[in-house]
């Protein structure tokens, strides 16, 4: 289940890397960083790294590091969601499997009041995912990732708002065929404002999760025509004064913050997008006092 990769090179990596993004291996860390976010006027999303997993124990020892996560936030009155991934639940052995899975810790979170996000994975998990996703939806508290490289996410966004659906709009993080995703940066960004628009005009609540600062600041002139419930997240580590500084102007703020020892992908990931070593140097060494 732990993907670390043993050794010096990766000790330092995790170190260099890890440790900017990722709060750190147990729950009380992820709610330590939590907590400080949180006295700053920000709220937090809790995720536990992990993903394609395929051993039943591994996966039951996620649920439980949900549970302990859920019974935390609630005992600290953090305010904090919860984000998971469809397949450290389960989706890799079998939809009914993950749908179990997702329904018993959406119902838990309920009880408890912490609203549940579903990641968004692979283009090839998208249509499993809007369904396990539309299996939680009248308990009230969750909501799920839809991204603006898809090129079917009009349609998906489309049909999740007419339900009532909670979407938190992303550009995406994996390598995906030209068939299915704008391969183009420009086209990706473009894609997004196309898909906010969508949602300011057939949603009144949801998330705008990116670090595009220029994107942030039309959804901010949108929401002075359509005053829909927006919050704004990005991911930790990445550009936490930008966020202290809308939380400071009023908009509601949430910074995604990963947890566990699985780092090892999820920084693949961030790097990949830091694109040039400018990028890189300003987010590892940049002062971020949160
Ligand atoms: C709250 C949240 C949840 C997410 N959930 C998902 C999910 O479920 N599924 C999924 O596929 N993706 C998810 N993502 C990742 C997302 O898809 C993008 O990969 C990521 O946010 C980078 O895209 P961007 O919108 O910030 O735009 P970009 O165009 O990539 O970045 C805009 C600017 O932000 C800065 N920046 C961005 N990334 C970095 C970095 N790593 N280091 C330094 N600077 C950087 C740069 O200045 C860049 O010019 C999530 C992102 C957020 C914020």
């Amino acid at each position: 289940m732990d993907e670390a990769k043993p050794g010096i090179v990766s000790d330092l990596a995790e170190r260099i890397f890890a440790g900017r993004w990722i709060a750190g291996p147990c729950v009380k860390d992820a709610m330590n960083v939590a907590l400080r976010f949180n006295a700053n006027g920000i709220g937090a999303i809790i995720n536990y790294l992990g993903e394609a997993l395929s051993e039943k124990k591994d996966i039951s020892y996620t649920l439980d590091i949900y549970s302990s996560l859920i019974r935390n936030i609630s005992s600290n009155s953090a305010n904090s969601q919860i984000s998971i991934k469809p397949t450290q639940i389960g989706l890799d052995i079998s939809y009914q499997y993950a749908k179990k899975n997702y329904l018993k810790l959406t119902r838990a979170a309920c009880k408890k009041g912490v609203f549940v996000w579903l990641d968004m994975e692979e283009s090839s998990k998208v249509d499993d995912t809007i369904r396990l996703y539309y299996s939680a939806l009248k308990l009230g508290n969750a909501g799920i990732c839809i991204q603006s490289y898809l090129r079917r996410s009009a349609r998906d966004i489309t049909r999740i708002a007419a339900s009532g659906g909670i979407i938190r709009l992303v550009k995406g993080a994996y390598t995906e065929p030209e068939e299915v995703a704008y391969g183009d940066r420009a086209e990706v960004t473009r894609n997004y404002y196309r898909l906010m628009q969508i949602m300011f005009k057939s949603s009144s609540k949801f998330m705008i999760a990116t670090h595009d600062m220029p994107i942030i600041k039309r959804a901010l002139v949108l929401n002075k025509k359509y005053h829909r419930e927006i919050e704004f997240a990005m991911l930790n580590g990445i550009r936490n004064m930008d966020a202290l500084s809308l939380a400071r102007e009023g908009n509601d703020v949430r910074i995604y913050i990963p947890f566990g020892p699985s780092w090892f992908k999820y920084s693949v990931r961030r790097l990949r997008e830091a694109g040039h070593a400018s990028l890189i140097a300003r987010s590892l060494f940049s002062r971020q006092r949160i």
